[in-house]
């Protein structure tokens, strides 16, 4: 073995598997690398899990992170199968479920998150189901296949999506949220009435301003019973009420942990030998004021190709504009930006027509910006939140305003700089 011990990457994902990617590819990184991940597959792609390969649209092979030979080529162990449990950051080893240890001289923590679990009686029935991996949507397929009654828990961009899929297999589908709106913290009022008109055109019973008091049955699920006192059949429920990141072994290893691990702008954590990427790192943003744990699969790459370099001491500055997509009964939704502080909403274009646009304006700038089935858009979007210019209203709505000339000339304001009273 080579005195250098390497990297080791905890968490075999999609921030894991392109971190491993950019040492290999990007930086001709020649020490061994060791992908360590709980899960028995290669690293795949989770968007699928709720859309095309939940639908049985798309096969097992379209998940791949990376194709299955390029571990195999580029030197890569894989440690498959067993949790990481014990992190020594001063020994510089970690140790694995089954005994396995692994030394290294600096390593990657991307073990991203997993489901909120509801808490409310009866949330252990069967037929109570929850996905975040492979498995789940293979055993949610099934389920929602033999369902006929389903109830959708949280209107989130998940639970959006499954309710389009339950409708998609012809199942009765209802959505709970106690929000007035889906996405509403995403898109407040005005544009998640937007997504809630899509729903109920789409034959969804959905309920908001109400929550779940209980699921009845006795050993499968039966009904749900909600606050304000209704009663809905269910055969089948989902729960979708947000993620909770997996801090738990860097916590135990005495890295800085609140709300995700806690890194600086180039992914560094509290101790010299860790670094963190994806779902699980909450990441000092040098847009936004508080650091920020993003859950999107755009996020995930951006943050595994940087750790890379951070890795190997050429640490780049993260300060991308976040971008989301989303795809409900054959649209595609695009979200760019953060939902932090917005005072106006200008709207582009009429709803269900190509070019819809929605512009969120702190102090006359875009922060944030959806868009609906319009390809191509996503760039010029990016590139005008990045600017953190003011932009004039008017040629923000005027869809004859091609979005490349939107870009205002103005000093550039963040939304850290708004708030710092800059
Ligand atoms: C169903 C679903 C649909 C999604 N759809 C979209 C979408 O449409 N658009 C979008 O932008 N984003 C979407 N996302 C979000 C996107 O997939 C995530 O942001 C992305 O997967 C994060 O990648 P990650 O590598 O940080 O974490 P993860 O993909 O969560 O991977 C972390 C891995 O680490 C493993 N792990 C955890 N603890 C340990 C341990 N102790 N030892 C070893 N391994 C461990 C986990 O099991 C997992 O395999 C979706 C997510 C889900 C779940």
């Amino acid at each position: 073995m080579s005195a250098d011990p390497g990297i080791v990457i905890i968490g075999a994902s999609l921030a894991g598997a392109t971190a491993a990617q950019a040492l290999r590819l990007d930086h001709g990184y020649d020490r061994p690398i060791t992908l360590v991940g709980d899960e028995p597959h290669l690293p795949y792609q989770r968007p699928a899990l709720s859309k095309g390969y939940l639908l049985g649209t798309s096969g097992p092979g379209a998940l791949d992170v990376l194709k299955p030979r390029f571990y195999a080529d580029q030197d890569v162990t894989l440690a498959l199968g067993a949790p990481a449990t014990a992190l020594d950051l001063d020994a510089r080893r970690v140790r694995l479920a089954d005994g396995t240890e692994f030394p290294f001289t600096r390593v990657l923590i991307a073990t991203g998150a997993r489901p909120r679990r509801l808490q409310v009686p009866g949330a252990d029935l069967d037929g109570v189901r929850y996905l975040r991996n492979r498995d789940d949507a293979e055993h949610l397929a099934a389920a929602l296949r033999a369902a006929g009654e389903v109830v959708v828990i949280g209107a989130g961009w998940l639970g959006s999506e499954l309710a389009a899929a339950s409708r998609a297999f012809g199942n009765h589908t209802t959505v709970i949220d106690p929000l007035p709106a889906p996405l509403y913290y995403v898109l407040g009022d005005q544009l998640g009435g937007l997504v809630a008109r899509r729903h109920r055109d789409q034959g969804v019973n959905l309920l908001l301003g109400d929550g779940v008091e209980a699921i009845l049955g006795t050993r499968s699920v039966e009904a749900v019973q909600t606050i304000t006192g209704r009663t809905i059949p269910a055969d089948l429920v989902i729960v979708c009420v947000g993620a909770t990141p997996n801090t738990e072994l860097a916590r135990a290893a005495g890295l800085h942990v609140d709300g995700g691990i806690l890194t600086d702008a180039h992914l560094r954590t509290s101790h010299p030998a860790a670094v963190a990427a994806g779902d699980v790192a909450r990441h000092q943003h040098p847009r936004y004021l508080n650091p920020v744990r993003i859950e999107h699969w755009d996020n995930a790459v951006i943050h595994g190709t940087a750790a890379a370099a951070t890795l190997l001491g050429k640490p780049p500055t993260i300060d991308h504009v976040p971008y989301f997509f989303s795809t409900q009964y054959g649209s595609t939704l695009e979200y760019l930006g953060l939902p932090t502080i917005w005072d106006r909403i200008v709207i582009r274009g009429e709803h269900a027509t190509p070019g819809f646009t929605a512009f969120w304006l702190d102090h006359g700038i875009p922060v944030a910006a959806l868009t609906i089935d319009h390809q191509g858009a996503a760039d010029h979007l990016r590139t005008l939140i990045a600017a953190a210019r003011p932009a004039a209203p008017r040629q923000l709505a005027d869809p004859g305003t091609p979005l490349p000339d939107l870009l205002p000339d103005a000093p550039s304001r963040t939304s850290r700089d708004l708030r710092a009273g800059a």
